[in-house]
C-alpha cells in the first residue's frame, strides 16, 4: 500500500532556443516520483544520476549543447533520498517509463534495486536498430549490470489501457508506445486510493493535454523527430487527453512539464 507519494525534479534542463519561452520552454524538468510504500521505496523514473555528473560526456555532445541539462548533485535521486533521510538500499524497485538518457541515468545509484521496464523498451535499448535508438540510448548508464525486471505486453483493464502490474497492485506500468519502442506511462495508487500517471514523455507541453489542445511550436518538432512510432505517439496522446478530460480524478503529467511538477509538489 502507498503511504506518501513525493514529486521530484531529478535533471532541471534548460533547452536551446528558450529564450522567450516561445519555441522551447525556459526550463524542463525530470519529473520522478518517490513512493514511499510499507514494503519500501520505489522510485519512478531516475533522472541523470552520479555517473552522468561524473562522466558528463557519456550523455553526448549533442544533447548536452541541445538539452543543457544543469547536472547538480543535489538533484540526483540518490541526494534528495539522502536529504529526505532515506539509504539508497531502501528503494527495492525502480520503475522507468523508458530508457532514455534523462529518465535512465539514475538507475546505477540503486543497485539493489529490481529496474522495471517493457520488455520491447529493454529489446530497444539493448538491442538499437537505428541511428535514432544508437543515439538516445547511453550504455554506460546500465554498464553495472541491473537487476532487471522486464514485462511483456498483455496485462489487466486500467481506464480503458493496458495495465501491466509491476511492484504490487500500487505501481502499474502502462505500455504508451510512441516516442519510444517501448514507451510507457506509470501509474500509481495514491494513499486515498485513487491514481497518478506520470505519462513519461508521451506529451511534453501541458497545454498538449489540454481539451482542446495548445501547442508549443519547438516542442511539436522535437517529438516528432525523436519519435520511433509518431502516428502511435499522437493517438496515445489523444487517448490520454480523453482520460484527462473523462476522468478528473486521475492526475495525468508529462516528465518534463515544469509548471505541472510545481503544482503537484
Ligand atoms: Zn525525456
Amino acid at each position: 500500500m502507498t503511504t506518501r507519494i513525493h514529486h521530484l525534479d531529478c535533471g532541471t534542463m534548460h533547452p536551446f532556443g528558450a529564450p522567450g519561452g516561445r519555441l522551447m520552454p525556459r526550463r524542463m524538468v525530470a519529473h520522478c516520483l518517490l513512493v514511499e510504500r510499507a514494503d519500501g521505496l520505489v522510485l519512478v523514473d531516475s533522472g541523470f544520476g552520479t555517473g552522468d555528473l561524473a562522466d558528463k560526456a557519456r550523455l553526448g555532445r549533442p544533447f548536452l549543447a541541445l538539452v543543457r541539462p544543469d547536472l547538480a548533485a543535489e538533484q540526483t535521486a540518490v541526494a534528495q533520498l539522502a536529504a529526505l533521510g532515506h539509504a539508497p538500499e531502501d528503494v527495492t524497485d525502480v520503475v522507468l517509463t523508458h530508457l532514455d538518457v534523462d529518465h535512465a541515468g539514475g538507475i546505477g545509484d540503486f543497485p539493489h534495486a529490481r529496474i522495471h521496464v517493457t520488455a520491447a523498451e529493454h529489446r530497444a535499448a539493448m538491442e538499437p536498430a537505428t541511428l535514432l535508438e544508437k543515439r538516445r540510448y547511453i550504455q554506460a548508464q546500465w554498464a553495472h549490470g541491473p537487476r532487471w525486471e522486464v514485462h511483456e505486453a498483455g496485462g489487466d483493464d486500467w481506464f480503458g489501457f493496458t495495465g501491466v502490474r509491476a511492484v504490487g497492485d500500487d505501481v502499474v506500468l502502462i505500455p504508451l508506445r510512441g516516442h519510444t519502442r517501448g514507451h510507457a506511462g506509470v501509474a500509481v495508487r495514491t494513499p486515498d486510493g485513487g491514481w497518478i500517471l506520470h505519462a513519461g514523455d508521451s506529451y511534453f507541453w501541458r497545454g498538449e493535454l489540454e481539451t482542446p489542445p495548445s501547442y508549443n511550436f519547438g516542442m511539436v518538432g522535437f517529438q516528432k523527430l525523436m519519435a520511433v512510432h509518431e502516428k502511435e505517439r499522437r493517438t496515445n496522446q489523444e487517448r490520454l487527453r480523453e482520460l484527462r478530460a473523462g476522468h478528473p480524478e486521475v492526475t495525468v503529467f508529462s516528465a518534463h512539464d515544469a509548471p505541472e511538477l510545481d503544482a503537484l509538489r
